[in-house]
């Protein structure tokens, strides 16, 4: 065994196309000491992903320099954090003309963080510990490992095996870090409890959630309460063919108040002399009570 392909086998790179170039420094990068690995990337291409011709003389395909100081981050080594910097092939096809970058199996393209350590990433989610700590022991950020906690979440995590058989959707105002405006409230009816929370209220991804759940499963739900919201109506009434649907009661005490409420202002300041004036005044006090009921 060669000594690049020791190395790289030392690092779980299966990837032989590259070189690595024999320094291994030391940098000091935000108060954290990292081990800098230089490499490259190069190998003969098959063709070209521009044109699809195929390098067969080459002669078609030719080097083209490279892009330098691709900075990737990988597994710690010894405990140490670690950077590849790699410097990646640039191509030449010479029958369309246009240059490409050669691709590894390390790192999907437009990435800073290496294959593995995305792995790691998914690894470390399924123990019971913080995201601070993984982004601290694999030096990525939180917002990363959030982000990659919502992909894998959105697809598989189901809080819950099956459905209340009968239930309450609602929204409310949403955190800034949320995906909607509106946050989506579901709770069970029978036992009062909170069900869940989605960070949208929107049609689309409601309907992804739901559709988690198997149409035996949604067939099961017999009554579902909602607001006047139509979006609502629409996606329960696709959805959940045995529910019965419903108007809460919060919402019809809600709409009857401010149509009690918005007649009585309004005659009190048409008595007024001043109505005109205090027109906006009156508008501005329906807009916050609606709010507030929302
Ligand atoms: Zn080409």
């Amino acid at each position: 065994m060669s000594m690049n392909n020791y190395i790289l086998n030392l690092l779980n790179i299966e990837d032989k196309n590259i070189f690595i170039l024999p320094n291994i420094e030391e940098r000091i990068i935000k108060n954290k000491k990292y081990k800098i690995i230089e490499r490259f990337l190069t190998y003969n291409p098959d063709h070209c992903p521009c044109c699809g011709c195929i390098n067969e003389s080459h002669n078609d395909i030719i080097q083209w320099g490279y892009r330098k100081n691709c900075k990737i981050k990988i597994s710690k080594i010894s405990n140490c954090f670690s950077l590849l910097i790699l410097h990646k092939q640039r191509f030449l096809c010479r029958n369309c003309n246009k240059t490409f970058i050669a691709e590894t199996s390390l790192i999907n393209r437009n990435k800073n963080i290496s294959n593995n350590t995305e792995l790691q990433i998914n690894l470390e989610l399924m123990m019971k510990q913080s995201e601070k700590d993984i982004s601290e022991r694999l030096d990525v950020s939180v917002s990363k490992i959030d982000r990659k906690l919502a992909e894998i979440s959105s697809h598989t995590v189901l809080r819950h095996a099956s459905l209340p058989k009968s239930m309450n959707w609602n929204e409310f105002k949403a955190t800034r870090d949320t995906k909607g405006k509106m946050a989506f409230i579901i709770t069970d009816n029978d036992t009062g409890n909170l069900f869940d929370i989605q960070d949208s209220r929107k049609s689309i991804d409601l309907n992804k959630y739901f559709r988690r759940y198997s149409k035996a499963e949604r067939d099961k739900v017999k009554h579902i309460s909602i607001d006047f919201y139509s979006g609502y109506i629409f996606l329960a009434k696709k959805l959940f063919r045995n529910a019965e649907i419903s108007i809460d009661r919060f919402h019809i005490v809600i709409q009857a108040y401010n149509a009690l409420n918005t007649t009585r202002v309004k005659l009190c300041y048409k008595s007024n002399p001043n109505y005109n004036k205090l027109k906006d005044y009156w508008k501005l006090i329906v807009k916050n009570e609606n709010d507030l009921s929302n």
